[in-house]
């Protein structure tokens, strides 16, 4: 059974996982995810992605309806009973059913989903070839409104991003804040390389990538000098090198942006050399 859900902890074949047309995940993005992958079958970075978690349930005040231990234990068993080589895990928790209106007091039980599939790894083309990404005109959620810091399941503002840089053939959006600094991607953190140092914007109005946090740890053990600062558009055309970073997509070199070459218009030496030891410490982290 490759795919399979656990929906509230019963073990369910897709087609059988339904969720109520009066949830709040489905009628007002009210729910919180993480998406995490195996590799070696095991779950990579799991405590990192239950604290984020946990970090989002607060930020939405949402009370968390497990402790770690047992997500840990659904998350297993889910694993367990699909029995992929590698696996997809999106891990959903909804506010849950109830009359409709705003008021998340209407809501008592929220729901916890674990989605297991099998592993599809992103095509090899992108890490040799590299790909082009587009600085579009939506801009990242305020702190002050939806804070990007929740992986909430409301994406429309990441949607959205994502359709216009497709529209103008960019296979990422990168997205800015409301004061014009480089954020983030629809769904990766992004990273820029001047010579030896290797930048990325601070945790302030973006998602703490459970990626980024490693590549900043990897590059300083690499001899590199890693910085959280701020990226302005017009670093992103300085930069010798520029790469996205995310659970699924790992580090991808990024060559062209809004049809402008980046350094050589080829991955990077630098990002190839992070993403070769990324993916060792991955594979040997399962071992
Ligand atoms: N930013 C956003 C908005 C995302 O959705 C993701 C994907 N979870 C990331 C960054 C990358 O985070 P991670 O490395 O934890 O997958």
């Amino acid at each position: 059974m490759p795919t399979l859900v656990s929906f509230d902890g019963r073990l369910l074949p897709p087609a059988r996982a339904r969720i109520s047309v009066f949830d709040r995940g489905f009628l007002y993005g009210d729910s919180i995810y993480e998406v995490l992958r195996t590799y070696g079958g095991r779950p990579f970075e799991l405590p990192a992605h239950l604290t984020r978690l946990g970090r989002s349930a607060r930020l939405i005040g949402l009370r968390l309806p497990l402790r770690a231990a047992a997500f840990r234990r659904r998350i297993g068993a889910a694993l367990h009973a699909a029995r992929n080589r590698e696996s997809y895990v999106r891990v959903i928790v909804t506010r849950g059913e109830g009359p409709i209106g705003l008021d998340p007091a209407l809501a008592v039980r929220p729901h916890v989903l674990v989605i297991v599939r099998p592993l599809h790894a992103p095509p090899a083309e992108i890490y040799r070839r590299g790909v082009s990404v587009s600085v579009v005109d939506v801009r990242r959620n305020l702190r002050q409104a939806i804070d990007p810091a929740a992986k909430t399941g409301n994406y429309l503002n990441n949607v959205l991003a994502l359709r216009e840089a497709r529209a103008r053939g960019g296979y990422e959006a990168l997205m800015l804040d409301a004061r014009g600094r480089v954020a983030e991607g629809s769904t990766s953190n992004v990273f820029a390389v001047f010579g030896a140092r290797v930048v990325t914007p601070p945790l302030d109005g973006i998602l703490a990538g459970v990626t980024r946090g490693l590549v900043l740890a990897l590059a300083g053990r690499l001899g590199l000098e890693a910085r959280e600062r701020p990226l302005r558009p017009e670093d992103l055309r300085r930069a010798d090198e520029l790469f996205l970073t995310s659970t699924l997509r790992e580090l991808v070199p990024i060559v062209r942006v809004d049809g402008r070459r980046v350094g050589a218009g080829t991955p990077g030496p630098t990002t190839l050399r992070l993403l070769e030891t990324f993916r060792r410490r991955a594979s040997g982290a399962s071992r």
